[in-house]
């Protein structure tokens, strides 16, 4: 009977493997997996063990994968144990932060998820404004951390997001102009390569793998844990103004000459969703870090322009104020992106058709590129202003999602000859093709460094960069 489970536990799950609904580890890794179990100071779920079915999910339900096992790592011995593990039994390795890729490729068949979820620590250190965090913690709970302390940073907006993968893929968030990306705010990280070593990267040390950690995602290592700079920002001015269709065309005209001098303490966002009501609705969101006066003033040129339907503002503090509610896990989910340099007006129109043909619970999402986010030394390829787009739908459990995978597809097709380039956070797994363009003119350097640091390409479960040869 595997370690740690009741000899009841062990009937069920035997019961329910028969059945057919789970299948049992491979008779080649069953014991040795035992083996490794004993040998982590964190939990080991291999396949057939009671909280398997949990613990392979991600939060996509799209994603139906079954890996042999699942290691819930305590430290970061625990996470050179399961890399030397995967690498002596051929198993294909996926790395969990919060498990939000749109990918999936943080599950996987058959292979080993190292889970890094226990690693999620965030102590802050007042006098060098800055916090040490684990890269298993989420986006909510870091925020709440780092409040408790009066200070914040520069995250994404979803609070189960993890912030592993979004920042080394790059992280857009509320302070994104004024600070720059959450890659952009890394001083240093540990990072365990394909070889099991330990490695401090920094500015000074192993420079050019804290180069390619800093926009390159997951391809050169289990990063455990960053060294993160923090800001002051004791409130900020929030705001939201929903338009209906007819007013579409007008608001992004406005919108586009808006950008043209709007201040880098202003991050706007605007969101095409079928959510809430169908057809389709704007939300054009913003948020303004620095002095409120002078916000309520840049709030005020935005607000006044047309008729919207509803409109807030109020003043927040940082950890209310970056993240909106999570969205249930488990909902299939089909995602993409592009990034758009220009708002020109046939990419306006383009939007409108697109957007006219929404299916239910679908969104064509932008984030605003501008400021700090164009100033980073670092793998993270988009230094333009611009848009950041998603495009993505939803569908019900068990229901047909073609139909809504198809409208993303058309409109990612309609809308590529305006795009240049794509935030690698943005992509799935059908996006292979576009995973060097999405590295952009880091790309032979990031494969240069990859040859260095994972010849063997033992990090491949991620928007892949093959070893230069
Ligand atoms: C609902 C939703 C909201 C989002 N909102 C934002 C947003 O506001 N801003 C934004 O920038 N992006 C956003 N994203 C995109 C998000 O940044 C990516 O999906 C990101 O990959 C999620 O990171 P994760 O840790 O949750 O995912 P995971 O699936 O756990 O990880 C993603 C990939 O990153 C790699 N990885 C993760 N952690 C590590 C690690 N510690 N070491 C090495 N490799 C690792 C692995 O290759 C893994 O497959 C959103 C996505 C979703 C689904």
């Amino acid at each position: 009977m595997p370690d740690g489970i009741s000899r009841r536990q062990f009937l069920h799950t035997a019961a329910v493997a028969t059945a057919g609904l789970v299948r049992p580890s491979s008779a080649r890794t069953a014991a040795p997996l035992a083996e490794l179990s004993r040998k982590l100071a964190g939990s080991l779920i291999v396949r057939g063990n009671a909280g398997y079915g949990q613990a392979r999910r991600v939060f996509n339900g799209r994603f139906d994968e079954f890996p042999a096992a699942v290691a819930f790592c305590a430290g970061e011995a625990d996470v050179q144990r399961c890399i030397e593990f995967a690498r002596n039994y051929a198993l294909p390795i996926s790395v969990r932060s919060g498990g939000h890729d749109n990918g999936g490729y943080s599950t996987c068949n058959d292979g080993l998820v190292i889970d890094l979820t226990g690693i999620n620590h965030v102590r802050v250190n007042p006098s060098s404004q800055s916090a040490d965090v684990g890269m298993g913690v989420k986006i909510g709970p870091l925020y709440r951390e780092l409040w408790a302390h009066g200070v914040t940073t520069t995250a994404g907006t979803c609070p189960s997001v993890g912030m592993g993968g979004l920042t080394l893929g790059g992280g857009i968030g509320p302070l994104v102009c004024k600070y720059g990306l959450a890659c952009d705010n890394v001083i240093s990280a540990s990072v365990i390569t394909a070889d099991g070593s330990l490695l401090h990267a920094s500015a000074a040390e192993n420079a050019d793998l804290f180069w390619a950690i800093r926009g390159g995602g997951g391809n050169f290592g289990v990063v455990t844990k960053i060294e993160l700079r923090v800001f002051d920002v004791p409130r900020v001015l929030n705001g939201s103004l929903v338009y209906p269709s007819s007013q579409y065309s007008d608001v992004l005209r406005f919108y586009r000459d808006f950008l043209q001098s709007a201040p880098d303490e202003l991050k706007t966002g605007l969101s095409f969703d079928t959510y809430v009501s169908s057809p389709s609705q704007l939300t054009l969101s913003f948020c303004y870090t620095g002095d409120l006066t002078k916000g309520k003033r840049t709030a005020s040129a935005l607000m006044t322009f047309g008729n919207p339907e509803a409109s807030t503002l109020q003043a927040q503090t940082p950890p209310g104020a970056f993240s909106e509610s999570a969205g249930p896990s488990g909902i299939p989910s089909f995602q993409t992106g592009a990034f758009f340099p220009d708002l020109t007006d046939d990419l306006i129109d383009m939007i409108c058709a697109c957007v006219a043909a929404a299916p239910p619970s679908a969104e064509f999402g932008f984030d605003d590129l501008r400021g700090a986010s164009t100033t980073g030394n670092s793998a993270f390829p988009i230094r333009d202003r611009g848009l950041s787009s998603w495009i993505s739908a939803d569908w019900a459990r068990g229901a047909d999602g073609s139909a809504a995978k198809a409208w993303v597809e058309q409109t990612q097709e309609a809308t590529r000859p305006f795009a240049q380039g794509v935030y690698v956070n943005r992509l799935n797994e059908d996006d292979r093709s576009r995973d060097r363009a999405a590295y952009g003119a880091s790309y032979d350097r990031l494969a240069m460094i990859k040859a260095k640091y994972d010849p063997q390409n033992v990090f491949r479960m991620n928007q892949n960069i093959p070893p230069a040869i």
